[in-house]
């Protein structure tokens, strides 16, 4: 994904598609599901796969509403891989079983992110780790996936704590942890109180990822503190949002906009999109779209994205290690005598200058 990023910057990194609207719970902050819809058709959803290959997309992301409820999933999943992109799933996980897991394994799916907001249950989410522990045992044991759990802070969390808690099993599970800042109806931030900001450094600071060592930044800073961030959405051409009806979004927070089919989607058109400006931008808190911005940041200028990166965390936490990808990235793009021929031909893979 990273080397794909990395060679073109005109077809989508990540598309996010809707196979059903309806989800078999209600979260009281949540936008984004209905009670009754039927699955999008197989047939319709096989062919917005191939459109979305067409167009290059590297990753295609099933998400809902609860994308387990449709039928054939399985079958969904087998496309994407087909088509040369990675495929991953968003899902509350509820329905999963050790039956679903090896199916998933077979269809070759390459990633999996599960929410799980609190440790027991409350009116505003059901997504508990008590109704979830015994499936996430299933996942360590069965999954040849990747497997994420985020958690979540901000308004109507009425236990903060609960996400580093979460976070923690989701560590000693082998899996990789996240956290996710619940925003109002159009994706914006508002300030976190200063119980929920502590939580979210904790969680951060747990993970070895390059894209959490990165959102540690000044930017996730921001976000959790309510202050606007300067940088430009390239939603509609990096990153594209395809719901139900098969029209193509910014992001699941902008719906309406520019609300293209996704079969007349062009290349000018993922141009035009993703180089336009983004009014919602600055106190957006969508962090699959900041995580495709920081990537076209990275080729556009590897060594000061970088290098900044590095040296505001090192002014914030004196003797800090990073963790290995950002070691093997500062080995890369920073270490210029030390790098040697590996490094080059490594450079030279992922189409990028082999001199400073
Ligand atoms: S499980 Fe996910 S899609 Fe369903 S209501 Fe909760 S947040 Fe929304
Ligand atoms: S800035 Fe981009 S990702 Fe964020 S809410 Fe606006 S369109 Fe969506």
């Amino acid at each position: 994904m990273f080397a794909r990023a990395m060679q073109s910057s005109r077809h989508p990194i990540l598309a996010q598609i809707v196979p059903i609207r309806r989800c078999n719970l209600a979260c009281a902050y949540c936008n984004e599901y209905d009670e009754a819809s039927d699955p999008v058709p197989t047939e319709t959803m096989l062919r917005r796969i191939d459109r979305l290959a067409d167009l290059g997309t590297t990753i295609i992301t099933l998400s809902g509403g609860e994308p387990t409820l449709h039928p054939e999933l399985d079958l969904l999943i087998r496309r994407i891989r087909e088509k040369g992109a990675l495929a991953t799933l968003i899902t509350n996980g509820i329905l999963l079983t050790e039956d679903r897991i090896r199916r998933f394994n077979r269809a070759g799916l390459d990633y999996i992110q599960i929410s799980v907001d609190n440790i027991v249950g409350d009116e505003s989410s059901k997504k508990s780790l008590k109704a979830l522990e015994r499936r996430l045992v299933w996942l360590a044991a069965l999954a040849e996936f990747d497997v994420t759990i985020n958690s979540v802070v901000g308004e109507g969390i009425r236990k903060p704590e609960d996400a580093l808690l979460v976070a923690r099993r989701a560590r000693s599970l082998g899996f990789t942890s996240t956290i996710g800042i619940i925003h109002d109806h159009l994706g914006q931030s508002r300030r976190l109180e200063d119980s929920h900001r502590e939580v979210v450094e904790q969680v951060l600071s747990l993970s070895g990822s390059l894209f959490s060592f990165a959102h540690f930044d000044q930017f996730q800073e921001h976000i959790i503190r309510g202050i606007p961030n300067d940088w430009h959405c390239r939603a509609g051409g990096r990153f594209l949002y395809i719901c139900e009806e098969g029209l193509v979004h910014y992001c699941s927070q902008q719906r309406g906009r520019p609300g293209i089919p996704l079969e007349d989607y062009t290349a000018h058109d993922l141009e035009t999109e993703g180089k336009r400006e983004k009014i919602c931008a600055p106190l957006c808190t969508i962090s699959c779209v900041h995580q495709t911005a920081m990537l076209d940041s990275f080729r556009e200028g590897p060594r000061e994205t970088l290098a900044g990166i590095l040296e505001r965390r090192e002014r914030r936490e004196p003797g800090f290690q990073p963790p290995f990808t950002v070691r093997l990235l500062s080995w890369l793009f920073l270490d210029v005598r030390l790098r040697g021929v590996f490094g080059k031909l490594a450079l030279k893979f992922l189409g990028l200058p082999t001199r400073p």
